[in-house]
């Protein structure tokens, strides 16, 4: 009993220390990240919702990596008018029912709804939305990885002093990377998020 005792002591000191330390977060843009999506392209309903190929495999490799996988993604589309709340639940619902059936996960998902116009806190590249997850999941944000198509997704990860990796889908095909000309910090730059994945089993040396 004694023995017992001490190694539910001492798996306690470890629970502890590693809170301490706070978990890696990949932080995971949507739309041209995860779906495809146009320029200007407003994805109103499940059916719109098109995962970009690989993106289910990515999400069953890095649900097998010790890290919690965070969703930030801006919707103005709600303010906008063009969906409800409800139905943008819908389609985060879905997308992750597809996700989890394909072996992968979601630890927590936060979006905008407001619209540039409205200069809110929580809108890409503010960094509210990805603080709140940080806060709520135990994150040590500077060891977490941000991935997106976007130079505003790129722009939060560097104000937040992440691993910035940009993927060549949605707005990063059409981006010109010229990475020097930038004065954000992009540590990798990748076909897709399947890539990414592959990057991140690499940085962690998993
Ligand atoms: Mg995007
Ligand atoms: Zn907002």
């Amino acid at each position: 009993m004694k023995v017992k005792r001490q190694v539910n002591q001492l798996s306690k000191e470890i629970e502890e220390i590693e809170e301490l330390k706070g978990d890696i977060g990949v932080f995971i843009d949507r739309d041209g990240t995860i779906n495809i999506a146009g320029a200007g392209e407003y994805i109103t309903s499940w059916p719109m919702f098109k995962f970009i190929p690989g993106t289910l495999e990515a999400f069953a490799t890095l649900a097998k990596l010790p890290v919690k996988i965070l969703i930030v993604t801006n919707q103005s589309a709600v303010h906008r008018g063009l969906i409800t709340k409800y139905g943008i639940e819908l389609i985060h619902g879905m997308m992750e029912f597809e996700i989890v059936s394909n072996g992968g996960r979601i630890d927590g998902l936060k979006y905008c709804p407001h619209t540039a116009k409205e200069n809110c806190d929580c809108r890409k590249p503010k960094t509210l939305l990805f603080e709140e997850l940080a806060k709520e999941h135990a994150i040590d944000i500077e060891r977490s990885i941000n991935i997106g198509d976007h130079i505003r997704d790129m722009q939060a990860g560097n104000d937040l002093g992440m691993t910035n990796i940009m993927v060549r889908t949605g707005h990063g095909k059409m981006m010109n990377l010229d990475m020097s000309s930038h004065e954000i910090n992009i540590h990798y730059v990748v076909d897709d998020l399947k890539a990414a994945s592959e990057i991140i089993v690499k940085e962690l040396k998993m």
